[in-house]
């Protein structure tokens, strides 16, 4: 890794430059980052008039991350969150184990100290045993639905962040059970997504007919979870 000052003084982001055997150029902007990828003997000139054509583009990029990472979940003591539709209240206590207790609006996050590790995973455990007890029986509500309950295997959890959720050819569904905060509405569409794939394995045409005719408004509640899912990580 090498960090090399080129006078573009006109950019208005600064940039990284990493060198290896390649033949393109290509930028990354990743995390509030903007990183070209050069090939070993590219000159500064290609590189700068290759930024400045690129210029509007990665600096939309660095615009959306500030704003995705602004509006990304706090988990701090009063932050106001929401489960399955109902207003919570976050609430930090010191205690000798990380766990975490509801009790009416109050979701108290037990820590041993408030570090933001510890409260994440306080938090996330406790949201996951949420998620068991709410969504497989909801899975089975669909595929009962679909007469597919027999092609049901299992419902499990994983925090992925390329998808909110998967099933696997033998009929396990898996869930990231952040999606629990998201409106019921796109939760249940979630749910009736995975739930007909025990149908189609796909994304056909017949596929979405089959999460059609479970949510009629399905296509709503996809493009919540496109532009808002990233609301449900955690900063
Ligand atoms: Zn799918």
């Amino acid at each position: 890794m090498q960090q090399i000052e080129l006078d573009f003084s006109t950019f208005p982001f600064t940039f990284e430059i990493k060198r290896s055997r390649r033949k393109t150029l290509v930028i990354y902007v990743k995390e509030g980052k903007v990183e070209v990828r050069a090939p070993l003997k590219a000159s500064e000139k290609w590189i700068g008039s290759f930024l400045a054509d690129k210029s509007a583009w990665i600096q939309a990029q660095l615009r959306q991350q500030r704003q995705k990472k602004q509006e990304a979940l706090r988990l701090v003591d009063g932050s106001r969150i929401e489960v399955l539709g109902q207003t919570l209240t976050l609430q930090v206590a010191l205690g000798r184990q990380s766990w975490a207790q509801r009790s009416g609006g109050t979701v108290t996050l037990f820590v041993r100290a408030a570090h933001k590790d510890k409260l994440e995973k306080a938090f996330m455990d406790w949201l996951l045993t949420e998620a068991q007890r709410y969504m497989p029986a909801r899975v089975e509500y669909y595929a009962r639905k679909l007469g597919l309950a027999h092609k049901l295997k299992a419902v499990t959890f994983r925090r992925t962040r390329t998808k909110w959720g998967h099933c696997c050819q033998d009929g396990t569904i898996q869930f990231n059970w952040l999606v629990m905060m998201a409106p019921p509405a796109v939760l249940e569409y979630l749910i009736a997504h995975e739930t007909s794939h025990l149908r189609h394995l796909n994304h056909s045409k017949k596929f979405w007919e089959t999460v059609g005719s479970l949510c009629p408004d399905y296509k709503q509640h996809r493009d919540w979870l496109s532009d808002h899912g990233h609301r449900l990580w955690p900063a």
